[in-house]
């Protein structure tokens, strides 16, 4: 097998076909990692929903954020692309245009939100509980790719 960089523009492809990676946020030293549902509008953003939860709270505290993404074959046979950049929450009214936007885009792939939306609205018996919808604004994205040989 060998590990080889992977192009700007590769690494921009698999960021438009995959729409699942991982999202890192940190506090006080403790990283935190979860899946995520995305999609990739380049070359400077990338949108998310979410439940108001940890990585939010997290996320609002210390916004340097990671998402990670990849297809993966096998072992021996995958792409990987990190993109590091900066968590701006789509709060009404100053992102109103902007929150617009990530709506139109996340829901392309599905309108899946209102599912977790409704469970946490149940499970916590608070109807005020809304989705938070956030921006990440990319400073750099690299990607590596495993070939066997
Ligand atoms: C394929 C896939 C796609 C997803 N897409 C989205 C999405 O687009 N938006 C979104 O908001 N969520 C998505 N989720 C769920 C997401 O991974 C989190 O579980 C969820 O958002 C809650 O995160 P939170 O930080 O608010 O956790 P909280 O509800 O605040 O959770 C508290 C605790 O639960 C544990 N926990 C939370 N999530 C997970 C997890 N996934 N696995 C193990 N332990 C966990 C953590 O240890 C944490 O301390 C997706 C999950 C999967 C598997």
């Amino acid at each position: 097998m060998r590990v080889i960089a992977m192009s700007q523009q590769d690494c921009t492809e698999l960021l438009e076909r995959v729409s699942i990676g991982r999202l890192a946020c940190a506090l006080d030293n403790q990283p935190y990692v979860v899946p995520v549902g995305f999609v990739y509008e380049g070359p400077n953003h990338v949108y998310v929903f979410s439940t108001l939860g940890k990585k939010i709270e997290w996320m609002r505290q210390n916004p340097k954020v990671c998402l990670q993404a990849d297809e993966v074959s096998n072992r021996s046979n995958w792409n990987s692309v990190v993109v590091n950049g900066t968590y701006l929450e789509l709060a009404e009214p100053q992102y109103s245009s902007q929150k617009q936007h990530a709506i139109e885009r996340l829901g392309e792939f599905s309108q899946w939100w209102k599912t977790p939306l409704s469970e946490r609205r149940e499970a916590s018996d608070d109807l005020s509980i809304e989705p938070v919808f956030f921006r990440i604004d990319i400073s750099e994205v690299t990607g590596l790719r495993a070939q066997p040989e």
